[in-house]
C-alpha cells in the first residue's frame, strides 16, 4: 500500500499515522496527511479520492440555500408561525452539506484537524436531524396523534436524541483507532437511532395512509435506508479494491443519496405543510399547545433572534 499526491507525487508506505486517513477499499488518490490549508483548497479542483466527496455535497448546500431564500421570499413568512419550523428545517439542510464538504476539504491538514472537522460535520448532520423533528412535530404527525402525550414529548427527546447522537458518533472516532469495527457500528448507530425515532410518525402515516404525498414521503424512506446502508457497507469499492478510487465508491453514494433523499423530504414537508394547514391548527387545543408542539421555543425563536430582530424573536415565545 502507498499513499500519492494529488500530483501523483509517491509518499511511500503508509505508516501508523497515515493508516488512519485509511478507508477500506480505496487504494490510491489519497491527499498527503499533513497538507496545508491552501493544498487542501487547491485539491478541491484536482483529482483526488476526496474530490467528488467534497462537491456532492458543496453543490447541494447551495440548492437548498437557493430553496431556503426562495422560501423567504414567496411568503409572509416572519407573521406566520406556522411556517417558522420548515424555516428552521431548511436551514440546517443547508448547513449540514456544507460543514460535510467542509470537513471533506479540510480534513488532511493534520490527525487533529482531521477530528475536528468530522466533528463539526456529525454535529451538523444531528442538527439536520433535529431540524427533520422540528419539522415532523409541526407537519407530519398524524391527526389522532396531535396534542398527546408522545406529541408533547416528542421534541424534547429529538434535543436529548441530538446531544446522545453527536457524543456518540464523535466518540466513535476515538474507538476507531482501537476498534475499528466498534467505532463504526457506534457511529451508524449514532446517526440511525435519532432518523428512527424522529420518523416514528412518518412510518405510522406510511404503514395506514395513502396519496400522493405519502408516496414521496416513502422515495425519502427508500433513500434514507439505502444511504445508511451504504455508509454500513462500503459498497462497490469493498468487491473490488481500487476500481472506484476516485469515481463511484460508496461515500460518494451515500452523499448523493442523503441528498436526494433530502429533497424528496423537502417536497413532502412542504405538501404536508400546505394541505395539512387548517386541520393541523383545529385540531390544537390552545395556544399553548400550538407554541410547545410546533417547536416554535427550538427553532423559530431561535432563527427570528439570529436572522432579523429581538422582538420577532420573543414573540416567537409568545406565539404571535
Ligand atoms: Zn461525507
Amino acid at each position: 500500500m502507498v499513499l500519492r499526491k494529488a500530483s501523483g507525487t509517491h509518499l511511500g508506505p503508509l505508516g501508523p499515522l497515515v493508516q488512519v486517513f485509511r478507508e477500506k477499499g480505496i487504494l490510491f488518490g489519497y491527499r498527503h496527511p499533513k497538507s496545508s490549508a491552501r493544498d487542501c483548497l487547491l485539491s478541491v479542483f484536482q483529482m483526488t479520492n476526496e474530490t467528488m466527496n467534497i462537491w456532492t455535497h458543496f453543490l447541494p448546500s447551495w440548492f437548498f440555500l437557493w430553496k431556503l431564500l426562495g422560501f423567504l421570499l414567496s411568503r409572509e413568512v416572519r407573521a406566520d408561525g406556522y411556517a417558522w419550523p420548515f424555516l428552521a428545517y431548511l436551514a440546517t439542510c443547508c448547513a449540514y452539506p456544507l460543514a460535510s464538504s467542509l470537513a471533506h476539504t479540510f480534513s488532511t491538514m493534520s490527525l487533529r484537524a482531521r477530528h475536528v472537522c468530522y466533528f463539526c460535520d456529525y454535529a451538523a448532520l444531528a442538527l439536520y436531524s433535529l431540524g427533520s423533528a422540528v419539522a415532523y412535530s409541526a407537519y407530519v404527525f398524524p391527526h389522532e396523534w396531535v396534542g398527546g402525550t408522545f406529541h408533547r414529548y416528542y421534541l424534547p427527546i429529538a434535543v436529548l436524541n441530538t446531544v446522545f447522537s453527536t457524543s456518540l458518533a464523535c466518540y466513535s472516532r476515538l474507538a476507531e483507532a482501537e476498534r475499528p469495527k466498534l467505532g463504526k457500528g457506534m457511529r451508524v448507530l449514532a446517526f440511525a437511532y435519532p432518523y428512527l425515532f424522529d420518523s416514528i410518525p412518518l412510518f405510522y402515516r406510511l404503514s395506514w395512509c395513502q396519496g400522493g404525498v405519502i408516496r414521496t414521503h416513502g422515495w425519502h424512506t427508500v433513500l434514507a435506508g439505502l444511504t445508511c446502508f451504504l455508509f454500513a457497507t462500503h459498497l462497490p469499492e469493498r468487491l473490488a479494491p481500487g476500481l472506484f478510487d476516485y469515481v463511484g465508491h460508496s461515500h460518494q453514494l451515500f452523499h448523493i443519496c442523503g441528498v436526494v433523499g433530502t429533497h424528496f423530504q423537502m417536497l413532502a414537508l412542504s405538501t404536508d405543510m400546505t394541505d395539512r394547514r387548517s386541520r393541523l391548527l383545529a385540531s390544537l387545543p390552545d395556544p399553548m399547545a400550538k407554541r410547545d408542539l410546533f417547536g416554535t421555543d427550538l427553532g423559530s425563536a431561535f432563527f427570528s433572534l439570529a436572522l432579523f430582530e429581538p422582538e420577532a424573536g420573543l414573540k416567537g415565545w409568545t406565539w404571535a
